[in-house]
């Protein structure tokens, strides 16, 4: 039994690991599907797929997630219909789909595919958009991520890149 969970990881946060692992506990494999792959340098979407790839393999090997788990990015393809198509031709079959989006649940519902909705977990820290906010603000996010993405982060020295994106270039 294979699981799907689909996000942009912008960035991979605690919230998504607490996700990965009530589901580790439901499928013997997961796969996790990286969306808008494609982007990245904007404020929305700071990281770039191989970044946020770094987060999440460090993140669950320092978690000891005991399952065997794929990470694969997916570029956008603008195309509601296609798009489940397009995923699976992308990732290993799997059964069951994981998400809490609207759109994604309706589309692989419509596909007839199994799809679960994992409870939601400090949603309001526990939040891409709120953890990209804190950094441009120069407020702590590190504790809403594991010590992977810190170290990632650091790496590509991706807490500048965003305040750099905020700049404007007007007088
Ligand atoms: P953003 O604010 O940038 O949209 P996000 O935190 O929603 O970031 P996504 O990559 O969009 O992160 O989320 C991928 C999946 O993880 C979604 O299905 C979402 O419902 C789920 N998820 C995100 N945060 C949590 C959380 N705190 N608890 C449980 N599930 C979460
Ligand atoms: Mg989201």
């Amino acid at each position: 039994m294979r699981g799907l969970l689909i996000g942009r990881f912008q960035p991979f946060h605690l919230g998504h690991m607490y996700v990965i692992e009530r589901i580790a506990e439901e499928v013997d494999e997961i796969v996790i599907a990286i969306g808008s792959a494609q982007k990245s340098h904007t404020l929305e979407n700071p990281f770039t797929a191989g970044e946020r790839l770094m987060m999440i393999f460090k993140s669950l090997q320092q978690n000891n997630v005991r399952r065997t788990w794929y990470v694969i990015p997916v570029n956008d393809i603008d195309n509601n219909s296609l798009w489940v198509s397009h995923i699976r031709s992308l990732t290993p079959p799997f059964h069951r789909v994981y998400s809490g989006n609207p759109l994604v649940k309706r589309l692989f519902r419509e596909a007839g595919k199994d799809v679960a909705t994992p409870p939601l977990y400090n949603r309001k820290e526990y939040s891409g958009s709120e953890i990209r906010r804190r950094m441009l603000a120069g407020e702590p996010w590190e504790e809403l991520v594991p010590e992977a993405v810190v170290e990632v982060v650091r790496e590509v020295d991706g807490v500048r890149r965003l305040r750099e994106l905020a700049e404007s270039d007007r007088a």
